[in-house]
């Protein structure tokens, strides 16, 4: 399976994501994941990076693009891989159009995860990460067992830079101008499937797994 997670900030995406690279046996690739590491370690490509991420705004394509191409060359990802939160543009779209066609794969579908804005900023304002193992939380709707330690592990959790009310707001702007017209482009391609976002967490995976024509 050779899958991408569309939708904008708070919808769920890093949710499902875990869900279907468990069931597809497939890898999660994550660009927001990754921007992260590089700042958490003070690399140049962090360093780079942080200044957007903090005010909201997309890093510039010729970065992204590079390491995405490079993640997508490692042997993991011979049989499938899940990107979650890339292609954001339609010019990262064509460019990992290009880097698939080159290297003779194609696309099986793009998973469009919907919600509207209300829930986006209530959702991404309320989400919690565990330090140690990235699980994500939600202080009200997925709350861990232990408080503001992880009840996995038992890491601190911790509250995303960019996930206060005004940078979500811009985030979602920055979506409906610049990643909402993928919609487009995918469904021309006959590769789009929606999903209901506002569903419970359980709900949205079935109805992804459904869309995806294969049994639960
Ligand atoms: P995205 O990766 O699209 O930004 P996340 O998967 O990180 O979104 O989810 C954003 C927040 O909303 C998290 O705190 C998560 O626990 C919570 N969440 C995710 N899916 C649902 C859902 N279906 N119902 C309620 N809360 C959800
Ligand atoms: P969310 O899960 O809330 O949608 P992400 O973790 O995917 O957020 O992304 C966080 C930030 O990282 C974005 O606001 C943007 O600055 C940067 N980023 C992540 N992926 C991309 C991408 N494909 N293109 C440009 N910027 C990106
Ligand atoms: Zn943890």
């Amino acid at each position: 399976m050779r899958l991408i997670l569309l939708g904008p900030p708070g919808a769920g995406k890093g949710t499902q994501a875990v869900f279907i690279a468990g069931k597809y046996n497939i890898p999660h690739i994550s660009t927001g994941d990754i921007f992260r590491d590089n700042i958490k370690q003070g690399t140049e490509l962090g360093k780079k990076a942080k200044d957007y991420m903090d005010k909201g705004l997309l890093v510039p394509d010729e970065l992204v693009v590079e390491i995405v191409e490079d993640r997508l060359k490692q042997g993991d990802c011979t049989n499938g891989f899940l990107l979650d939160g890339f292609p954001r543009t339609v010019m990262q779209a064509q460019t990992l159009d290009k880097v698939l066609k080159n290297i003779g794969v194609g696309l099986d579908k793009v998973i469009n995860i919907e919600a509207d804005k209300g829930v986006l900023v209530e959702r991404a304002v309320g989400r919690r990460i565990c330090k140690e193992c990235g699980t994500t939380f939600h202080i009200k709707n997925n709350p861990s067992a232990k408080g503001d330690i992880c009840d996995r592990c038992g890491g601190n959790l911790y509250q995303r830079d960019d996930d206060n009310e005004e940078t979500v707001t811009r985030r979602i702007e920055v979506y409906l101008n610049e990643t909402a017209p993928l919609i487009e482009y995918y469904s021309k391609q006959n590769k789009l499937v929606t999903v209901d976002g506002t569903e419970e967490i359980d709900k949205v995976f079935e109805e992804i797994v459904v869309s995806l024509g294969s049994g639960l």
